[in-house]
This record gives C-alpha cells, sequence and structure tokens, in this order.
C-alpha cells in the first residue's frame, strides 16, 4: 500500500497545456498566442546578442569558479537591479532604506515575498490582488498556509480600461493593513495600466488604509520602451514615504528565461528594519534552496553594470518593446481590413506583451479547434506570437470566431 493512493492527477495550468497541444499540432499555420515569452519578427525566441557576448566573456574568465553563491547571491547583480528600479539617486538607496536579495526569477521572488508575509508581517493576511491577474498569483497564495487570497476590481469590461472607481472602493473596503499586490507595470492579461494620476490615487488609498504593497515587475520597459517610465509607479510610493517590496524578474527583459534570475526589493522605513528583514529573508532562502544559481546572475550583472553592454541590452529592450508594437499594428490593420466587427482601438492602446482581445470563451475555444490558433480562454493573446506573416490569418480566425 502506498502512502500516497490519495494523490490524484490534477490538470497543468491551461497556458503550459495548450502550449503543449500547439506544439503537437501538425497543423502548418498554427499559431501560439499562449506563452508569455519573447518572439522575433519570425516567430522565434531571441538570445539577446548582449547575453551571448556576456557569456562568451565569463567562458574566458578563468578567475571564476562554481563555488557556491551567499545566501542572498550576487551582489554586483542586486544593487544595480536595485538602482534600476528605484533610480540612480533615490532616497531609498541613500539612506540604505533598500535591501535586495537574489531570487529564482520573479516566480521566486513573490514567492520569498510571500512566505516572509506568512512568518513576520503583522497586519492582516489578505493577500489582495487585480481581478484578472497572472494566475501563479492565486496559486502562489493558495499554497502558503495563513495567507488569504483577495481579488480586488482592476479592468472595465466597457471601456476596456482600468476600472479606477471600483478598484480604490475595493481597496478602501479591504481590512487596514492588507497585502496588495500591484503590476508595476505592463498589466498581464489586460495590458491596460494606471496613468500617473490614478496611480496617485491609488497610492493616497493604500496610505489612507496603512496597506503593504507588492510590486510585481516582471516587464519593466515592455510598457514604454523605458525603464525610468515603467518604474514611475513604484519611485512615486518610494518619495511618498510608504514600505515596500519588488518582485522583479530578468525572464523577460534580458531574456533569461531559463536562468532563473530575479530579485527581490525590500525598502523599509529604516535602514535598520531593511536590514532585520533581509536577514531573516535569508533564513527563508537556507531553508528552502539555500543559495541561488552564479551564471544568469554574472550575466545580469555585466549587462546592467559595464557601461557598453549595457547601452547595447536598453537597445535590446527598445527593440523587443518596437517589435511588440509593430506586431500589435500587423493585427490591427488585418482586423480592419477584413471589416471584423468591433473597434480594436484597444489593442493598440493596451501595452506590454499581451492584449485583452474581449473574445470569449466560446471564441476562444473555436480559434483553437477550428483554426489551430492557441490563446487563453480568456482572450489574453501574447502578442509576440503575431507576425507579418500570421496576422491575416490570425485576424481571419477571429472574423469566423466572432461572426
Ligand atoms: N509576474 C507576472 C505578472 C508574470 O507575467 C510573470 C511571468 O509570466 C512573472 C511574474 C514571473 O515570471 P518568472 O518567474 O519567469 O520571472
Amino acid at each position: 500500500m502506498s502512502h500516497f493512493s490519495e494523490v490524484s492527477y490534477v490538470d497543468l495550468p491551461a497556458v503550459f497545456h495548450l502550449s503543449a497541444r500547439h506544439n503537437a499540432d501538425q497543423h502548418p499555420e498554427k499559431v501560439n498566442l499562449t506563452i508569455g515569452a519573447y518572439r522575433n519578427e519570425a516567430g522565434k525566441p531571441w538570445v539577446l546578442p548582449v547575453v551571448t557576448k556576456a557569456e562568451s566573456l565569463l567562458a574566458a574568465d578563468e578567475t571564476l569558479n562554481k563555488e557556491y553563491l551567499s545566501m542572498g547571491g550576487l551582489q554586483s547583480f542586486t544593487d544595480a537591479a536595485t538602482r534600476l528600479v528605484l533610480g540612480e539617486n533615490s532616497p531609498v538607496i541613500n539612506e540604505d532604506r533598500a535591501v535586495a536579495l537574489q531570487s529564482l526569477s520573479g516566480t521566486g521572488a513573490l514567492h520569498l515575498a510571500f512566505q516572509f508575509i506568512r512568518q513576520f508581517y503583522p497586519g492582516c493576511k489578505d493577500i489582495l490582488v487585480s481581478n484578472p491577474s497572472w494566475g501563479n498569483h492565486k496559486l502562489m497564495v493558495d499554497t502558503i498556509p495563513g495567507l488569504n487570497f483577495v481579488q480586488y476590481t482592476y479592468y472595465d469590461p466597457a471601456t476596456m480600461g482600468v476600472d479606477l472607481e471600483g478598484m480604490c472602493r475595493d481597496l478602501e473596503n479591504a481590512q487596514d493593513g492588507s497585502v496588495v499586490v500591484l503590476h508595476a507595470c505592463a498589466h498581464n492579461p489586460t495590458g491596460i495600466d494606471p496613468t500617473m494620476a490614478q496611480w496617485e490615487k491609488i497610492a493616497e488609498v493604500c496610505k489612507k488604509k496603512n496597506h503593504f504593497p507588492i510590486f510585481d515587475l516582471a516587464y519593466l520597459g515592455y510598457a514604454t520602451g523605458d525603464f525610468d517610465q515603467d518604474a514611475a509607479s513604484i519611485r512615486l510610493f518610494a518619495n511618498l514615504g510608504f514600505e515596500f517590496m519588488v518582485c522583479q524578474s530578468f525572464a523577460k527583459i534580458m531574456g533569461l528565461y531559463c536562468e532563473r534570475i530575479g530579485c527581490l526589493i525590500f525598502a523599509g522605513k529604516t535602514a535598520e528594519i531593511a536590514h532585520k528583514c533581509l536577514s531573516q529573508m535569508k533564513i527563508i532562502v537556507r531553508s528552502i534552496y539555500s543559495n541561488p544559481p552564479a551564471h544568469g546572475a554574472r550575466i545580469a550583472s555585466m549587462c546592467l553594470n559595464n557601461r557598453e553592454m549595457r547601452r547595447e541590452w536598453e537597445d535590446c529592450v527598445k527593440e523587443m518593446h518596437a517589435r511588440i508594437r509593430r506586431s500589435r499594428e500587423y493585427l490591427h490593420t488585418a482586423l480592419k481590413t477584413l471589416n471584423v466587427p468591433g473597434s480594436w482601438e484597444h489593442i493598440l492602446q493596451q501595452n506590454g506583451m499581451f492584449s485583452f482581445t474581449g473574445l470569449t470563451k466560446a471564441q476562444c475555444e473555436l480559434m483553437i479547434e477550428k483554426h489551430h490558433v492557441y490563446l487563453l480562454k480568456s482572450g489574453r493573446i501574447s502578442m509576440c506570437g503575431i507576425t507579418k506573416e500570421n496576422a491575416k490569418y490570425v485576424a481571419n480566425a477571429m472574423n469566423d470566431a466572432i461572426l
């Protein structure tokens, strides 16, 4: 008799399951719009040239070895990642109130943040997450006993914009001192971010309610092509004196998906508080994986700290941003040319990697089953999957699904 005979199969999250179906599909015109990973103009994954350059420099560096990193990871990386987010002249950094540790990409940073909240946050353990949000937020919160997953209004399907009134109402009605997860920019899945004026309103409510913000930052640079603009939401909260965390991923922004490189930044009220919290976070790291991997951190550190390579990397991010904007135009033009019912302006207005098309579940199913165009049943598409070549095919499929 097995100890585990009661364990049952569970379905993989839809995004993996649909992607696997796409890969097995033999249809010559199949399209994968599910996975949130960058694709170039030819629809292929892109290793950033500056990353290849960093790897060859690392391979030639005989001073490097394979000793363990410390629990907090590679400090030249975490320091530079913190400056990237908070700004070179950030008072939080200058006052030594920002601490950071290397994490297993964005997911690992969020998990550490939630574990830390579970153990040390004295306030209420409601974790407020936007409706809709990246699916893994719920899974992560639900798998940590003691945390409660609560949704706040974010998206208004009627206007295809932020429902600011609904959002502020829900933040206001939440328990005092709740933890609020905010997508810093390029919101997944909607592609809709608050304006700066709206961020000010959100910050005002969070302040009044003494909420603790955790910024999920997986797409810095993807919203506008500019790091400073995309980090403006976080810097606003920093300037208002909040304590907060940032869960930063280098998967999308450096193409380091499988290297699992991220950074958890904590900004405390005082340097002493921040460093005490950092020490506890290191103990959580020790208990889960002891210390993080070095290779990707060395690549990221080089791209962040070497002046010439930094410029090359920034150009790569601009290129990825511009390519996604072009894919929005391809799809929009194809939809307009075919006179597909609807306005479709939102495809141009949304930003980041995704578009929330407004397609219904039944329409998405038809796109998948009849046309071999794979997308999430929420109607979310990854814009990276659209190319000049397949935009018309996808628009045709959308037309058929809608009519
Ligand atoms: N947060 C959001 C909103 C995401 O979309 C993702 C990835 O898709 C992540 C965090 C974390 O990604 P990773 O763990 O690959 O860095």
